[in-house]
């Protein structure tokens, strides 16, 4: 999948970018995240200002552990996009920040006041964690309206950006690329017959075994209707064909579930080969040309683009 810029900027690694349900619980837990810390200054503030006892959620030892933020840090560091820079220098401002109140919120207590720099630089904190929580909320929302609605995958929006990275890549490192364009067969049939809403079920469950076949530095994109295009970096055509046969087979033999009853569902792929000096719309004409091909032929096969179908 294609690299995109550095998170702790405003973006995300795409590769690291999970299904919809997750990016939204991330964005979620990221909005939530600056309200809990201004309501715990509020606490703060409460018992600096009035002299009240500082809570001791506030004074604990390692304070960030009992908020929500923390708690859904923790169950989750190391794994995705937890991994990412971006996400661990939150996690590191927000226990820093809190550790640093727990001090002050005890200094205030006992020695009924705080010095102003410390004061100041606590202030910093809270500022520094809003911004970074901000920002990442807002390069997750991006990524989440990068995706389908239906079917969770990457669209055609980001999927030409992708593409042309993985062209400069082939030209860089000589290493072959191959893209695959995917359609299913008779698709029409199955919403004449059984209605949209088992055709959108199709298309779902359809893109859930596609992704599961997939390598993991593979990618995959909605293209359009019932098409799905395939991005196959360090493959040669031929290597391609064999992956891509295995995986037509499955789908052949895989029944999907619509509710009423089980479908048989068989697409048919068309293969090209990233050339380096061709625009990319250009390969990808030629994998729909090897995609016709193989509807031509019968379906439910892959087909390479070989010159002669220029
Ligand atoms: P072929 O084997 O030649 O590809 O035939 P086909 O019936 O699959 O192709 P055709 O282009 O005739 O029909 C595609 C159908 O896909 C028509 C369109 O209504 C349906 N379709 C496109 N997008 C969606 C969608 O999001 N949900 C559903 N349920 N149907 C869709
Ligand atoms: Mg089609
Ligand atoms: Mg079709």
């Amino acid at each position: 999948m294609g690299q995109k810029d550095n998170p702790s900027t405003s973006t995300l690694k795409s590769d690291a970018v999970g299904s919809r349900l997750e990016l939204q619980e991330i964005v979620d837990h990221l909005e939530k995240a600056t309200e809990e810390t201004a309501e715990w200054l509020a606490q703060f503030h409460r018992s600096a200002v009035c002299k009240i006892e500082p809570a001791s959620s506030l004074v604990a030892d390692d304070p960030h552990q009992d908020t929500e933020f923390g708690c859904w840090y923790e169950a989750n560091r190391g794994i995705g996009v937890f991994e990412q820079d971006a996400f661990i220098s939150l996690a590191a401002i927000h226990q820093a920040l809190y550790s640093h109140a727990g001090i002050l919120a005890r200094r205030a207590w006992r020695d009924n006041k705080v010095p102003v720099e410390e004061y100041e630089a606590l202030l910093v904190k809270v500022s520094a964690f809003n911004d970074q929580a901000r920002r990442l909320a807002k390069a997750f929302r991006a990524a989440l309206s990068d995706l389908d609605p239906l079917t969770g995958i990457q669209t055609r929006n980001t999927m030409e950006g992708d593409l042309k990275r993985e062209q400069h890549r082939v030209v860089r490192t000589g290493q072959p690329c191959c893209i695959a364009l995917v359609d299913i067969d008779h698709f029409k049939a199955v919403n004449d017959s059984y209605g949209h809403l088992a055709g959108d079920r199709v298309l779902a469950v359809l893109t859930g075994i596609l992704s599961n076949s997939l390598r993991p530095y593979d990618s995959i994109y909605r293209f359009g209707g019932e098409e799905f295009l395939l991005c196959l970096p360090d493959t040669r055509p031929e290597g391609a064909k064999s992956i891509l046969e295995r995986i037509c087979k499955h789908i052949s033999n895989t029944p999907i579930d619509i509710g009423t009853e089980e479908l048989g569902i068989t697409v048919s792929i068309g293969v090209a080969q990233i050339a380096p000096r061709r625009p990319i719309s250009e390969i990808i004409a030629r994998a729909d040309k090897a995609l016709y091909l193989g509807k031509g032929n019968g379906r439910n096969q892959v087909q390479i683009w070989t010159a002669d179908l220029a």
